[in-house]
């Protein structure tokens, strides 16, 4: 394989840091993914060279901002092949893309009565604004639960579908388990009874290629920071027949044509979606860092990453006080597991002082947790620059969480 990892960690500054004098170890890439020397660059490139408020601007530095934003886009869209640039809007991250379309969708198409199909899987960020929309417009969130590995059935799917449901959404990979989801199968389905399928990129984009025209979604979100871009930027794509159709989800600045006291009307597509001044800083740069995660190959990343998912997951196999939580078939390098009569921060806490970043706790699933019927799981979630020797590192460190606790 074409892959030199070590050539790739000196592109990520912060892999050279030492925690408590001890290398730092980062396995908690699905909260959050480190950024390359290229991104970072780019953030005070355009700070230092090109800062200006974009759109509308007559004077060089505005439009120069604005056309590096659009070029932005368009990587954007190609990297997930959207068929146009205007199905491309840019928001804070998956929370706030989610919530729009919620919001947004509902208005327009959900009414009291209607159901929306959630999976037992999701982020709290793809349950509550479904929630908070049903409770506004008396329509009901159908609960699709998955199975004691964390796989989702198709055939739950069917049985839940009827001609209530608006609007089925789903993650493509589980934040907490790493369960890679069906979404093909999903998306057919729903589209065999004319319903519309959001699916919630966030723990996805980063490992597994996107094609949103040959998925056929209907909706899918992410944030840029998981993908190793900066925080505070995310995107939705949308099929235009329904952004056409969905009212605008907050007032103020480029998202209008004309305003008069009396009435506003709205800009195109996708304007009409971004109001107020962007974040055309953090869009810049998560255009180069697409392109930085398409100089190494999206299937490159895969492969590697999946070669640490086994070997992490055989070598902490051999632990036998470990219970793993989420065993799914596909998955991606999320490993979710517990150790017997030992707490998840108590373990955390102890690898934090050897150097290695694990998250524990609930991971922002406790629809999840509930499930399982546990309080928090320890997640070590790896991405294309770790190594099989931090991978051994985690295991001596575990040995000594077991050897200390008794
Ligand atoms: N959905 C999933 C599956 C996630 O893992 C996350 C974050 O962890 C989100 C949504 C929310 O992303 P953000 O906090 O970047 O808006």
């Amino acid at each position: 394989m074409n892959f030199d990892v070590n050539t790739i960690r000196e592109d990520f500054p912060i892999l050279k840091e030492k925690i408590y004098n001890k290398p730092l170890i980062y396995f908690d890439n699905a909260a959050t993914t480190q950024k390359p020397k290229a991104v970072i660059d780019k953030i005070v490139e355009v700070y230092t060279k090109y800062n200006s408020n974009i759109h509308r601007g007559v004077h060089y530095l505005s439009n120069k901002a604005t056309t590096l934003t659009e070029e932005a886009r368009q990587i954007v869209q190609n990297f997930i092949n959207a068929g146009s640039e205007k199905e491309v809007i840019f928001t804070r991250g998956a929370t706030e893309g989610i919530n729009l379309i919620a919001n947004s969708f509902a208005e327009k198409y959900i009414n009291k009565g209607d159901e929306i199909i959630v999976s037992e899987l999701e982020h709290h960020s793809n349950l509550v604004p479904w929630q908070l929309v049903a409770k506004k417009y008396g329509a009901k969130v159908i609960k699709w639960p998955f199975n004691d590995k964390g796989e989702l059935s198709i055939e739950v799917l069917k049985s839940l579908i009827n001609d209530k449901t608006k609007i089925i959404t789903v993650n493509h990979v589980s934040n907490s388990l790493g369960t890679i989801n069906p979404i093909e199968d999903i998306i057919k389905i729903a589209h065999s009874k004319s319903i519309p399928v959001m699916i919630d990129g966030a723990q996805a984009i980063q490992h597994i290629a996107v094609d949103v025209q040959a998925l056929d979604c209907d909706f899918y979100v992410f944030s840029g920071h998981k993908i190793y871009g900066p925080t505070g930027i995310g995107v939705i794509y949308g099929k235009e027949k329904w952004l056409e159709q969905m009212p605008p989800y907050q007032g103020g600045g480029e998202m209008i044509d004309t305003v008069s006291f009396e009435e506003t009307t709205f800009n195109e597509l996708p304007f009409k979606f971004e109001a107020g001044t962007p974040n055309y800083v953090d869009t810049i740069a998560l255009g180069e860092a697409i392109k930085y995660v398409e100089s190494i190959g999206i299937d490159n990343i895969a492969a590697y990453e999946h070669e640490l998912l086994e070997y992490a997951q055989k070598k902490l196999e051999t632990i036998p006080q470990i219970e793993f939580i989420g065993t799914a078939t596909n998955k991606t390098s999320v490993i979710s597991f517990n150790i017997k009569g030992i707490h998840s921060f108590d373990a955390g806490t102890i690898l934090d002082k050897m150097g290695i970043a694990v998250r524990t706790g609930t991971h922002c699933t406790e629809p999840v947790m509930q499930h399982f019927n546990i309080n928090g799981t320890i997640r070590a979630s790896f991405a294309f620059y770790n190594t099989k020797e931090e991978i051994n590192e985690l295991y001596n460190g575990l040995i000594k969480v077991i050897e200390l606790f008794g």
